[in-house]
């Protein structure tokens, strides 16, 4: 009896804990909307944690966990070719360096606002604590649209924005990476601009380099290939597997075009992907050389791809994606691409597992969905982990001025993905709730942050 009522008193001490800080994040960020939809998900499943540990309580880690360190915003003029100026807001959110400098991804993209990018970075802490890797969290980008911008004002918009930015990083202090409209080009001008205002070299500034000069190989496919191998663990758990399944990906950029490949290479057939105009489905199996050629070299839209391919079918509406039948969905797109509506079309569907390779592209009200009915579930926190991984990597091998093969990158990239598997697996069994990664991720994640937070004092 006496039991029991501890254990009653200490989940409610939890549970009032959680909801304080919850209402204290929604009074301070009233509008950010996607700040508040990852600072919820955590926060649900954290509450075992508090339930056990009085101590992060003591220590006040959720209330310090979800203010930023610091937030940088600042103003990027530029001139496009026929000299008319322009101005997009600048952002970097240095959120957490307990675990190490701040790493975490640049996107250029006409939806980047306070909230986006604070909710990103927010996911990274717990993401860059699950791979294992010395690395902290951040997560920066602009309001700026690349469609339809020449090579020249890419430059000269990147140039800008690098040098407002270059105040703020360093290989010691923080590490920005690629991210939506921001690949190896993006990169490299930026990198040249970082260097060039600092008078020197300084290799591990960025990751997400072109591996001809300092760049890893393998990143460009590691978030792709990561997604895979992580969903691959948990369906082998479960007595599945890629080989001869139907796959569908949303999206067809970098992390689309390598989930792909890996999944191609494992056996499956995807045979739908889409970019923000539609969706292309082709029952005889994506053809990745041809999404390649038109999104890597050429720029083009994804409809497209039924020039070269004139039995696959373009429709225009990239949400209705999640209508087509499948046994493992793969969103890979952006946040909140999967709602309630197109989760239960999926599962009606038949669909047999969900693995997150965008940062959160399934709502709240999606994910209880798929648990509910049993659907495997990998969430993007330790799903799309890989990329930061090999991004680490890079790191390493810039401290050692050495370059490793793709096939030693990809070798640890799969025991990297297999041991963020194993602890959230962990986490959930250690938490009573077997089977249910979301709260695993979450937990394990948040355990090495906080046991970080605690050893450093209050600050
Ligand atoms: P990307 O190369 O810019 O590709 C994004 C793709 O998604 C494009 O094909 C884009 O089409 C498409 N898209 C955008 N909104 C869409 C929508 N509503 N429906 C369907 N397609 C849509 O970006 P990425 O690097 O692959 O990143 C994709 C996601 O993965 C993001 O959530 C990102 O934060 C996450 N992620 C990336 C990495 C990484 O290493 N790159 C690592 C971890 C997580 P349009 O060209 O038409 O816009």
């Amino acid at each position: 009896m006496t039991n029991l009522e501890t254990t009653h008193h200490k989940k409610s001490r939890a549970n009032d804990y959680v909801h304080e800080v919850y209402e204290l994040v929604k009074k301070r960020n009233p509008d950010e909307k996607e700040f508040l939809q990852a600072t919820r998900e955590i926060f649900d499943s954290l509450r075992p944690v508090f339930a056990e540990h009085p101590e992060y309580i003591r220590n006040g880690i959720l209330e310090r966990i979800t203010e930023p360190e610091r937030i940088i915003s600042f103003r990027v003029a530029w001139e496009d070719d026929k000299g008319k100026v322009h101005v997009n807001r600048g952002y970097r959110v240095q959120f957490n360096s307990d675990l190490g400098p701040y790493k975490g991804g640049l996107r250029f993209h006409p939806s980047v606002n306070s909230s986006i990018m604070k909710f990103l970075a927010f996911e990274q802490i717990f993401k860059n604590a699950l791979t294992g890797q010395p690395i902290g969290a951040g997560k920066g980008g602009s309001d700026f649209d690349p469609k339809g911008k020449s090579e020249r004002e890419i430059m000269r918009f990147t140039q800008s924005f690098m040098t407002e930015l270059s105040k703020y990083i360093g290989p010691d202090i923080d590490v920005p990476a690629g991210d939506i409209g921001v690949g190896k080009r993006e990169i490299g001008y930026m990198f040249g601009q970082y260097n060039r205002l600092k008078s020197g070299y300084e290799a591990g500034v960025l990751t997400g380099k072109d591996p001809s000069h300092g760049g890893s190989l393998g990143r460009k496919e590691a978030t792709g290939y990561g997604t895979v191998y992580f969903v691959e663990e948990m369906l082998n758990e479960n007595g599945l597997s890629f080989k001869g399944s139907t796959v569908i990906v949303s999206g067809s950029g970098n992390v689309s075009t390598y989930a792909i490949e890996k999944a191609h290479q494992l056996g499956a057939k995807v045979i739908a992907c889409s970019d923000s105009g539609g969706y292309i489905l082709d029952r005889n199996g994506i053809d990745l050389e041809t999404v390649k050629r038109l999104k890597e070299v050429e720029n083009k839209r994804i409809w497209e791809y039924t020039k070269d391919h004139p039995d696959a079918e373009y429709h225009e509406d990239c949400s209705e994606i999640w209508s087509i039948p499948c046994d493992i969905a793969l969103p890979c797109a952006t946040q909140n691409e999967i709602d309630e509506l197109a989760a239960h079309m999926l599962i009606a569907n038949g669909v047999k597992a969900i693995g997150e390779g965008a940062n959160m592209p399934c709502n709240i009200e999606a994910i209880n969905i798929f648990l509910e009915n049993n659907i495997l579930f990998a969430p993007a926190k330790a799903a799309n982990a890989g990329g930061v991984a090999v991004s680490a990597m890079e790191m390493s091998q810039n401290s050692m001025r050495l370059a490793w093969t793709e096939e030693e990158v990809d070798e640890r990239l799969k025991k990297v993905m297999e041991n963020i598997y194993a602890s959230c697996k962990n986490a959930a069994e250690s938490f009573g709730k077997p089977g249910n990664l979301v709260m695993g991720a979450n937990i394990a994640g948040f355990l090495k942050v906080a046991n970080a937070m605690v050893a450093h004092g209050i600050r």
